[in-house]
């Protein structure tokens, strides 16, 4: 009987070694939100399994996380978040779960966008969107790599060449959105979004951006707010109003009947699109906007 049994646990223990490397073996990672989860892999590759807190088209400013968050964190390696007052909730949320993992904050080493003295409610606040610029969503890859490597040492290789060919995908993409932003006449370069989202974008390429909300889509909106942008867009010829995948499209629709401007595409500012929507990875996501840009400023 006993000999049976070790036979048997002799099996098992050989099944266990053979099976092939699933997310059992993987390094676990979770990511605040689905932009940050999706860099996480095209650092980590094959040796990661990140998972997102916030998921696609989800709204990271206005998060409640649940218990089943807490557990996810507790089965972490590491935790990966933006940072920069982004995810207001993640600091509780981390201690509560009680995980052991290493905490990591990708916006590490940005120059923060700090907000402008007119937008009182925001008034000494960091602008925490900062992957909208891809010099900044560099950064971030580095850090992510260096998170990585801390936390498991025998990947550095591997970690530093998966670093190496996205940081040569970001420079694409980055000479990319420089020359179809230098295309479009520098009078036009203004849009309106709900919120401020795209600071980062338009101080690196030269556009303007005008948002009814502040850096949070938690700031309320009043109707004098409205009546401002919809003056602005009159006076300063705004050609287009764009809705966002993690805002109320109802504002911007009243705003684009009572001033006339034209209403652009859907943009992703915080969150990616379902994996079948256009904007299923970073890069995608920041193709797709661009391409919103370009149809709405220049036709
Ligand atoms: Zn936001």
């Amino acid at each position: 009987m006993l000999r049976k049994c070790l036979a048997a646990l002799g099996v098992m223990t050989w099944m266990l070694a053979a099976a092939p490397a699933d997310a059992q073996d993987k390094l676990r990672i979770v990511a605040t939100f689905s932009i940050l989860a999706d860099l996480a892999k095209n650092v980590g590759g094959d040796a990661v399994d990140v998972g997102s807190l916030v998921g696609p088209n989800g709204d990271a400013h206005a998060y409640a996380p649940s218990p089943a968050d807490a557990k996810r964190l507790a089965d972490a390696k590491l935790v990966l978040v933006n940072g920069l007052g982004f995810e207001g909730w993640i600091e509780r949320l981390v201690k509560a779960s009680g995980t052991k993992a290493a905490v990591a904050m990708a916006a590490k080493g940005v120059k923060p966008r700090q907000m402008k003295d007119e937008d009182a409610h925001d008034h000494g606040k960091s602008d925490p969107h900062a992957w909208q610029s891809v010099a900044n969503t560099k950064i971030y890859i580095a850090n992510i790599r260096e998170a990585l490597v801390k936390v498991d040492p025998a990947g550095k290789g591997a970690y530093e060449a998966n670093a190496s060919a996205y940081l040569a995908k970001l420079d694409a993409l980055e000479n990319d959105v420089k020359a179809t932003i230098a295309a479009i006449p520098a009078e036009r370069r203004k849009i309106i979004t709900t919120h401020d989202a795209f600071g980062y974008f338009g101080a690196a390429y030269g556009m303007q951006f005008i948002a009814p909300q502040g850096v949070s889509t938690e700031s309320d909106v009043s109707a004098r707010d409205v009546a401002k942008i919809i003056r602005q867009i009159k006076t300063q010829k705004i050609p287009a109003v764009f809705m966002e995948n993690v805002t109320d499209p109802r504002l911007m629709k009243r705003i684009a009947e009572e001033s006339g401007a034209k209403i652009g595409g859907k943009l992703y500012s915080d969150a990616l699109s379902e994996p079948s929507g256009p904007a299923a990875t970073y890069i995608d996501m920041m193709r797709n906007n661009l391409k919103e840009f370009r149809g709405a400023l220049t036709s």
